[in-house]
């Protein structure tokens, strides 16, 4: 049979193409990503042996096996791991199944991945980083437990296409057999294969063996020397998680967690512990110092790898990590679950619940710590991932002060850029404040020139500046923080000491229901504000409705939003509204009057962040009154 031509998805070809052309250092890291895909098809093979001795084929050693043949220019890394059927090899080498490939091909365009070839494993290409090395990538391999006739064998040169037939092959698994470049002939070395696996896979918990050729004086005739071949394992396979703190070094530890993680960076923070008690565990986990790029993507992979009993059960154990804490990434190995665990089980499994609490109080405790003891860490760590955290604020109703306590605010009384705790905004405010004051909707530039912040400004009183989108959700849900309610600068009837309000009340009273009247299809109410001290108006939103950003935000992903209350504030204070007032005490009816209170409530819209209702009367009306007030 000859082999059937396919072509590579665009995608592929793309990622193929960058490859190949863009990337020249670091390049020894493909061994380290083919050992990986190795590791884990012997992961899956173990795991599925537990239940189908039919895997195991005779029981051979897992084993991953690297095969330098310098006479044909090639380099095989050969495991006898889970294998793959035809349909599963065009799927798994053929296409990208990741939702990131656009993120990724426009990372491999720019210069970062030049830098940062390792940023390739972050992205489940892995396999394709052969083609740095190779001008032809042959990939033998067979499913374990299926006849050693319904082999398949892929090939690939990098033209856009690949070819996949038939085959048969003896023992079970893969091999990946790279025909190197003229000018990567190095990774036939010994010294090169054994310093890169040394470096990089050294923790890979099967022996990663190879074919060592030593010279030695032949014990029969001292003057001559024989050749002697061995097969060595390169790899300590140490099972870092399970060892002590005083045997693993710092280089240990970040290898590690790069091998884990695909991150190329070194983690932040390491948290390497053994729980006693009823149920018994080891974890090994990491907070990154990055964010990964897909944090914020449905299907971002959560939660450590789960061990029972060295065999590696599942990769992301969500089971284990509530989500706001997925930036944390590790192992977790313990012998009181069941081999054969299946989500089911893990759903509603003591040992599972207990270690997912000790995990989160273990990291929260270590933020913390961080923070009291090395806040410019901490200020860094909540840069990249605060926004992940603060959901835990929403989302764990239990932790939800000790979440609280672990936040970062900029304030009206902090630099830009400084950060302020809710602890500290309490310590300083004055006695007689009862609420802490927030502001939210838009960055520390938009809040500081903010309308609503007119009268917090003149009193002195700090407001905290909150930016991410969803703030305000989060705020509103916490309510109170020590004891203390949280008040929104944009929502709500404000009283911040004005003893006149009543008064201006009595005076205002008959304008303001002309107002009222006037903007009845757009507004709840027209009331005397507690907020303003240079603009003549602003739009208020209810205590308890979505603050007006938000609500955008939602309506412009398709939901349904319950219209909240609308209500116009105004200043009495200002000269406008002095001279309104002054119109409508000689002529109720008076058109211009009219007119002004339609822009008023325009100008309202604009100071929020909005469109006047209608932009070409809006500014026919400014210049008209523009044009008159020239002519005076
Ligand atoms: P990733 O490993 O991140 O999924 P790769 O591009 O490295 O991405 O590999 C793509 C897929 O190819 C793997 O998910 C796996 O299904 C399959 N694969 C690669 N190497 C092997 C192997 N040695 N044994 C079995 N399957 C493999």
């Amino acid at each position: 049979m000859s082999a059937a031509k396919h072509a590579f998805k665009a995608e592929v070809n793309k990622i193929l193409d960058l490859m190949v052309h863009s990337l020249y250092s670091n390049k020894e890291i493909f061994i380290r990503e083919l050992i990986s895909n190795s590791s884990d098809a012997i992961d899956k093979a173990r795991y599925a042996s537990l239940t189908d001795s039919a895997v195991v084929e005779g029981g051979d050693e897992w084993q991953i096996e690297l095969i330098a043949d310098k006479d044909s220019g090639t380099l095989t890394v050969r495991d006898n791991g889970i294998g793959m059927n035809e349909e599963e090899a065009v799927e798994a080498l053929g296409t990208i199944a990741h939702s990131g490939t656009k993120e990724f091909i426009k990372l491999l365009e720019s210069r970062e991945v030049e830098n940062n070839p390792e940023l390739i494993g972050q992205f489940g290409v892995g396999f394709y980083s052969a083609f740095m090395v190779a001008d032809k990538v042959t990939v033998i391999t067979r499913k374990a437990g299926a006849d050693a006739d319904s082999a398949v064998v892929w090939e690939s040169e990098t033209d856009g296409t690949y070819t996949i037939e038939n085959t048969s092959k003896e023992g079970k698994g893969t091999d990946v057999i790279l025909t190197l470049k003229e000018d990567e002939k190095q990774f036939l070395e010994e010294y090169e294969l054994r310093k890169v696996v040394k470096q990089y896979s050294d923790f890979i918990e099967y022996p990663i063996v190879m074919d060592v050729t030593r010279s030695k004086p032949d014990p029969e005739d001292e003057e001559k020397t024989i050749t002697e071949t061995e097969q060595e394992t390169l790899n300590s396979r140490k099972a870092i998680w399970l060892k002590s703190k005083e045997e693993i070094s710092d280089e240990e530890y970040n290898e590690f967690y790069k091998h884990i993680s695909h991150d190329f960076t070194d983690p932040a923070r390491v948290i390497h512990y053994r729980a006693e008690g009823t149920t018994e565990f080891s974890a090994l986990l990491y907070i990154p110092k990055k964010r990964p790029y897909d944090i914020f993507y449905q299907d971002y992979k959560i939660g450590p790898t789960l061990y029972v009993r060295r065999v590696q059960i599942m990769d992301h154990c969500e089971e284990m990590l509530p989500t706001y804490l997925r930036f944390v990434k590790g192992v977790v190995e313990s012998a009181d679950l069941p081999l054969n665990v299946s989500r089911e089980i893990l759903q509603h499994n003591k040992a599972v619940s207990v270690i997912k609490k000790n995990i989160t109080k273990k990291v929260l405790d270590t933020l913390a710590h961080m923070k009291k003891e090395e806040p410019e860490a901490y200020k860094e760590f909540y840069a990249e991932f605060g926004r992940v955290l603060k959901e835990g604020v929403h989302h764990d109703f239990e932790r939800r002060e000790t979440i609280a306590d672990l936040l970062l605010f900029e304030s009206t009384k902090t630099k830009p850029g400084e950060t302020t705790t809710l602890a500290e905004y309490v310590e300083r405010m004055p006695e007689d404040q009862e609420e802490i004051y927030y502001i939210t909707g838009g960055d520390r530039a938009n809040a500081e020139a903010s309308p609503y912040l007119e009268v917090f400004k003149e009193k002195g009183i700090e407001v905290l500046i909150m930016t991410d989108d969803f703030d305000d959700i989060i705020i509103s849900g916490l309510g109170a923080y020590k004891d203390k309610q949280f008040q929104s600068a944009i929502k709500g009837d404000l009283d911040l000491g004005n003893t006149d309000k009543e008064e201006q009340k009595k005076e205002f009273g008959d304008l303001l229901e002309m107002m009222k009247e006037e903007l009845k299809d757009v507004v709840e109410d027209v009331r005397i504000s507690g907020r303003l001290k240079n603009s003549a108006v602003c739009l208020v939103a209810g205590e308890h409705d979505l603050d007006p950003k938000m609500a955008k935000m939602f309506e412009a992903m398709g939901q349904n939003v319950p219209q909240g209350q609308r209500v116009l504030e105004v200043n009495p204070g200002h000269n406008l509204i002095g001279k309104m007032k002054q119109v409508f005490a000689s002529d109720k009816e008076s058109p211009k009057l009219k007119e002004y209170i339609g822009l008023l409530y325009d100008q309202a819209l604009l100071l929020e962040g909005d469109k006047p209702r209608d932009p070409v009367a809006f500014s026919e009306s400014i210049a008209r009154l523009m044009a008159e007030q020239a002519e005076e």
